[in-house]
């Protein structure tokens, strides 16, 4: 079994690290991780550039592969062929942040396991539900252990085709996890907020500033497993065809 272990917040992120730490007994662990944070940096291929790949070093001494490209770089260059081993399973993470609702289309981290998914390949994405306003350092170790969990369910049972799973965890020692719910999901409440400022030659520019976004924790829901306790798995498809709506636009006078 080779694993492919990724993120999108670079190589020296400590969740990364214990990821890739909980998954090395489980086969042989090859990381390729982006030499820099790509967080909310969606779905990318890069194109219109040369992509360079440089042996690294994790904290622990152990050897890694970094790269100037985006997550999902960091999955298709394996599977196109830059590794000598064939890649059976790819798991991204550990963001230090849930990834919930719409998210994961902007998410990083979720989109790197969508590439292995368009590959063909099972793909995990493993986040960790922090507090707002979290500051410092973080205990990874309950999340690694329930992605480690997770990597030996889906290599024993597969994945549907063009499938992945979203993981979220909660932040809490896991002796206080309750179990496991599998999830749909929910809606996530952005609260962005347009911030205009004037740079010193007087011309305006824009940040999206605001608060730390909001979520709806309906039961079944990825925001309301996390809200009980729970670990949040929510199964998610690369058809994103609302098939509801096909009827209703049919109907539209299209001449
Ligand atoms: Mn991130």
């Amino acid at each position: 079994m080779h694993i492919l272990v990724t993120n999108d917040d670079g190589i020296h992120a400590p969740g990364l690290l214990a990821l890739a730490q909980a998954l090395r007994p489980l086969g042989n662990v090859t990381v390729l991780a982006p030499d820099r944070n790509w967080s909310a940096s969606g779905h990318v291929k890069t194109l219109d550039r040369p992509l360079r790949v440089r042996p690294a070093k994790l904290a622990d001494g152990s050897d890694a592969l970094t790269t100037d490209g985006a997550p999902s770089d960091c999955v298709a260059l394996p599977l196109l062929g830059l590794l000598d081993r064939k890649v059976d399973l790819v798991v991204s993470g550990i963001n230090p942040w849930a990834n919930l609702g719409h998210d994961v289309t902007y998410s990083g981290t979720v989109t790197a396991a969508m590439e292995a998914a368009i590959g063909g390949l099972p793909g995990i994405a493993v986040s960790l539900n922090t507090a707002p306003g979290h500051q410092g350092e973080r205990d990874y170790a309950p999340a690694a252990e329930i992605a480690r969990r997770v990597a030996v369910k889906v290599m024993e049972k597969g994945l549907p085709r063009h499938t992945l799973v979203s993981v979220n965890v909660p932040y809490r020692p896991l002796e206080d996890i309750k179990g496991v719910h599998i999830t749909r999901q929910g809606l996530r409440v952005y609260r962005d907020e347009l911030v205009r400022r004037t740079d010193p030659h007087g011309n305006p520019y824009y940040w999206i500033g605001g608060e730390f976004p909001d979520g709806v924790p309906d039961d079944g829901t990825d925001f309301g497993a996390l809200a009980e306790g729970y670990v949040s798995i929510t199964p998610l498809q690369l058809d994103m065809t609302a098939y509801a709506m096909m009827d209703e636009l049919r109907g539209w006078e299209w001449e």
